[in-house]
C-alpha cells in the first residue's frame, strides 16, 4: 500500500481552482514521501483536460465512468470512491473541500472505517511524519493532527490554503476505471444542479483588488474606496457583512460563501480578517492590510500591514497612486 491520491471535482467539464490546488497539495506530499501521485475524476468527465492534468509527478489518472455518475449523489460517489480507493490502496486520499465533498467524504470515511480530515490548511512531513493543520474556534487556533489508524487517511484541503499550479502537461496513462453500482443502492434522486446567478464582475480574473469590510461605517463611504481602486487600475470586493448590507452587489463578495480570489495585489480595508473571508483570499500573492486595531486577525496573512484610520490612509494613499501615475 502506498501512494497519494487526489479525487478531483469537475462540474462544468473543467476541473475548479481548488481541484487544481489539490493537486498541488497532492504532488507536495507525494514528492515529500518520495511516493507516487494518482489523480481521479468523479463523474461527467466531458472536457476535463486530463492531458494538462498536475505536469510530470503523475503516475496514473482514472476517469470513473457509469450512468449513475452522471449526476451527483452521495451513495454513488460514495461507492465509487471506496472501489477506486480499494484497487489503488492509497496511504493518503486527498479531496478539494467542497460542498460536494463536504456531503459524501464523511460517508465514505465511515464506509472505509477510516478517519476523515477536513479544511486541511497545511501538511507537513518530517522524517516521514505527515501531519496535517486544521483551524479551530473561526481560525484563532491551529491544530496539529496526525493519522495513526490505518492506512488510506482521508484529506480535504481548504479553498486558497495550496497554490494551484499552471496547468501542465502530462504523459500520465489514462485509466477508465467502471466502478460497480446497483441502481437501488443509490436512494436520493438527484434534481437540477445549482447553478450561482450569472456574474457580471469576475473578482477571479482581477490583478488588483482593493476589498472593504465593515470599518468603512455608512454605505456613503464607499466611494472612499471606489476612488482608490479606480486609481489602482483595481476592482472592488467587499467582506460580507457589506455585501449582506446591500452597500455593495454580492458578486462582489469574497470569502467561503463569495468569490475565491488570488489576485497580486489584494488590499483589506477595514476588514479583521474572520476565517470565512481568509478562505476566499489569503491565495493572493500580496496582501496589504489597513485597519485601525492591530491585533486584527487580517495583520496574520498581511504581507504589509498599516495600522491606522482608514479614513485618513485612504485618501493620502489615493493621492500617492494618482502623484506617481501622473
Ligand atoms: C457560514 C458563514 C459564511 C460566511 N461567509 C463569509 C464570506 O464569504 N465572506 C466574508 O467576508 N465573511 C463571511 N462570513 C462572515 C465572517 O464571519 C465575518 O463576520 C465577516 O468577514 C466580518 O466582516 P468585516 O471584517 O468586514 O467586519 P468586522 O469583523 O466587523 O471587522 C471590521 C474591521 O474594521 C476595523 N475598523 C473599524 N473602523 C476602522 C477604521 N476607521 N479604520 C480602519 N479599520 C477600522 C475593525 O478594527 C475591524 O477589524 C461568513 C460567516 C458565516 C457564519
Amino acid at each position: 500500500m502506498s501512494g497519494v491520491l487526489v479525487c478531483l471535482e469537475s462540474r462544468t467539464g473543467e476541473l475548479s481552482r481548488i481541484s487544481r490546488e489539490a493537486i498541488a497539495a497532492g504532488a507536495a506530499l507525494a514528492t515529500s514521501l518520495n511516493t507516487t501521485l494518482d489523480l481521479a475524476l468523479v463523474g461527467p468527465s466531458t472536457d476535463p483536460g486530463f492531458q494538462s492534468l498536475g505536469g510530470a509527478t503523475v503516475h496514473a489518472i482514472f476517469a470513473l465512468e457509469h450512468p449513475l455518475l452522471a449526476q451527483y449523489t452521495a451513495d454513488a460517489y460514495t461507492a465509487a470512491c471506496a472501489q477506486l480507493i480499494a484497487r489503488v490502496q492509497p496511504d493518503y486520499v486527498l479531496f478539494p473541500h467542497t460542498y460536494q465533498v463536504r456531503d459524501f467524504a464523511p460517508k465514505l470515511a465511515t464506509r472505509l472505517g477510516r478517519v476523515l480530515l477536513g479544511d486541511v490548511t497545511a501538511i507537513h512531513v518530517e522524517s516521514g511524519t505527515v501531519t496535517f493543520t486544521r483551524q479551530l474556534f473561526q481560525g484563532k487556533l491551529n491544530g496539529i493532527y496526525r493519522a495513526q489508524s490505518p492506512a488510506p487517511c482521508l484529506v480535504s484541503v481548504q479553498a486558497g490554503a495550496f497554490r494551484a499550479e499552471a496547468p501542465q502537461p502530462t504523459t500520465a496513462t489514462i485509466e477508465v476505471f467502471r466502478p460497480e453500482i446497483a441502481a437501488d443502492s443509490v436512494r436520493a434522486i438527484p434534481g437540477d444542479p445549482f447553478r450561482a446567478a450569472a456574474q457580471t464582475v469576475d473578482l477571479a480574473s482581477a490583478s488588483i483588488l482593493v476589498s472593504v469590510g465593515r470599518g468603512i461605517k455608512d454605505q456613503a463611504n464607499i466611494p472612499l474606496v471606489q476612488e482608490l481602486a479606480t486609481a489602482l487600475g483595481a476592482e472592488l470586493a467587499a467582506s460580507r457583512p457589506i455585501c449582506d448590507a446591500g452597500w455593495l452587489p454580492m458578486e462582489r463578495q469574497v470569502g467561503s460563501s463569495g468569490q475565491t480570489v488570488a489576485p497580486k495585489l489584494y488590499l483589506a480595508v477595514g476588514i479583521s480578517g474572520a476565517i470565512q473571508h481568509l478562505v476566499g483570499m489569503k491565495a493572493s500573492q500580496c496582501i496589504v492590510a489597513i485597519n485601525k486595531d492591530e491585533h486584527a486577525p487580517i495583520f496574520e496573512v498581511a504581507d504589509y500591514g498599516i495600522v491606522g484610520d482608514l479614513f485618513e490612509v485612504i485618501p493620502a494613499l489615493t493621492a500617492a497612486v494618482r502623484k506617481a501615475r501622473a
